[in-house]
Order: structure tokens, then C-alpha cells, then sequence
């Protein structure tokens, strides 16, 4: 069986991405020819990707011998989404830098991404204090996108298993509604919902997303009122053995 890797992301998707992510791993060659990575801050700016890192860090003395680098931008919750970027790094360090200004501008510029104007001025005289900075700049070549949200055959899977794993019962009373609306319980798995979650808007159950999405891909209905899930799709029941059958056509395709 053969396995695809999900759709890319659009380029608007990944111009978008990173402009707003967080932290990027940053990925060196070492000398024995093992892969250092690190999480970093960062700023991307007319595509390019502005790292400050102390000079004498592992990542530093990689890049000055072999200027190549990976750098990879993903999100931890599903569904999951990454950039992969292959480039080369220009690591410029600081005495030549503050000669044109750039240092000082750059530096407070990457920690305005994560903190107040003030607090990143009184930051980057701390760090400053601390130790000699160099800036990595990040000249991407090749980019490789994934986007799980976009993969029918990842949804399918999913909702596959959380079909076989859990049926939806004949009659849910309402003393069970009002017991998993109160814990905040995906009424399909019973896990308590942390974070990303679906509320029917009509009896205001709760799904979590893995649910909600299966349910949306499947029968598309709210167990307890029957409301859709998904408005622009179809509602009907889910029957495993037909599910079943098509998975193994598909498969063998
Ligand atoms: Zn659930
Ligand atoms: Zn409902």
C-alpha cells in the first residue's frame, strides 16, 4: 500500500505560517555527521529568516564550516501543519555589524515579536550584557509543506478508528447530556476537552476535535440531537461494514 504524504500548504498558507509561528527548529550539520537541532526564536522578514543566537553556541560553529541548514516550523496540536525549509545561513557577527546599526535594531525587532516594546529593550540590554551575538540569516532554497487538515485519506483514518472504538449508543438521557456538558466530556470518547473543541450549537454537547471530525466525515450528525455538524455536507448514518469495504478498495488501489 502506498502512502502519499498530505497536501502542501499554499503559498499565501506558508507566508502566513511563518510570519506567525512562534519557534522554528534549527537544524545544523555536525561533524560526525549527526544533526543538531535546537528550538529558536526568530523573525522572518522578505523571506528571509532572522535568527540571534550567542556566538559561541554549537550551531555557530556548524554553519561557519558548512553553511547549510534545515529549519522546520510545525504545530504541536492537530491537525498537524509544517514547513520544512532548506537553505543556506549567513552568520554575521557583531563587531562588523554594530558598525552599520543593524545589531541593535534587528535584535529589539525579533524581541518585539514576543514581548513589549519596553521589555524587549531592557531584554536585549541583558542579553547584550551577557554575551557576543551573531545574526543568522536564513536564505531558504527548497520549501516542503504538509497540511493534515487538508488530507481526506488522514480524516478517514481517524474517523475510522474512532468509529470502531466507539458506537453511538441507542438513547442518550439527559441526565448524561447535562453530566457531559457540566465535566466538559467529548460525548463520543469521554475525554475531558482541553483545548480545540466543537459545541453543538443546538443542544451544546461537546465533541472533541478528533470526534467532531469524524463525526462531520461520517454520519455528520450531533448523537444527541441530530443536528449537522458539517452544514455543506450530507447527513447519514454510518454503517462500519460499508466503511470497511471501501477502506480495502482503496487500499489495494
Ligand atoms: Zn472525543
Ligand atoms: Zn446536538
Amino acid at each position: 500500500m502506498s502512502y502519499t504524504q498530505s497536501p502542501p500548504l499554499t503559498k499565501k498558507e506558508i507566508e502566513d505560517f511563518c510570519s506567525s509561528a512562534k519557534v522554528i527548529r534549527i537544524c545544523t550539520h555536525n561533524e560526525d555527521g549527526t544533526i543538531h537541532a535546537v528550538p529558536v526564536w526568530f523573525n522572518y522578514k522578505n523571506g528571509h529568516f532572522i535568527i540571534k543566537t550567542p556566538e559561541k553556541t554549537l550551531k555557530v560553529r556548524n554553519l561557519m564550516r558548512d553553511n547549510r541548514l534545515t529549519l522546520l516550523l510545525d504545530k504541536e496540536i492537530p491537525p498537524g501543519k509544517g514547513v520544512i525549509i532548506y537553505g543556506t545561513a549567513e552568520v554575521e557577527f557583531e563587531e562588523e555589524e554594530i558598525k552599520e546599526g543593524t545589531t541593535y535594531k534587528e535584535g529589539l525587532e525579533l524581541l518585539e515579536k514576543y514581548m513589549s516594546k519596553e521589555e524587549a529593550e531592557k531584554t536585549f540590554a541583558g542579553f547584550r550584557a551577557l554575551t557576543d551575538w551573531v545574526t543568522i540569516t536564513v536564505i531558504p532554497e527548497r520549501v516542503v509543506s504538509y497540511d493534515f487538515a487538508k488530507d481526506d485519506k488522514h480524516w478517514n483514518a481517524v474517523a475510522y478508528t474512532q468509529f470502531v472504538l466507539y458506537t453511538r449508543p441507542d438513547r442518550i438521557t439527559d441526565e448524561e447530556v447535562i453530566f457531559h456538558i457540566e465535566k466538559k466530556i467529548c460525548l463520543v470518547c469521554k475525554k475531558e476537552i482541553l483545548k480545540f473543541t466543537y459545541v453543538c450549537p443546538e443542544c451544546e454537547i461537546f465533541y472533541c476535535m478528533n470526534c467532531s471530525q469524524a463525526l462531520a466525515n461520517l454520519e455528520n450528525v450531533c448523537w444527541v440531537c441530530n443536528t449537522p455538524i458539517d452544514e455543506s455536507k450530507s447527513s447519514k448514518p454510518f454503517e462500519i461494514e460499508k466503511y470497511e469495504k471501501k477502506m480495502k478498495k482503496s487500499k489495494k488501489s
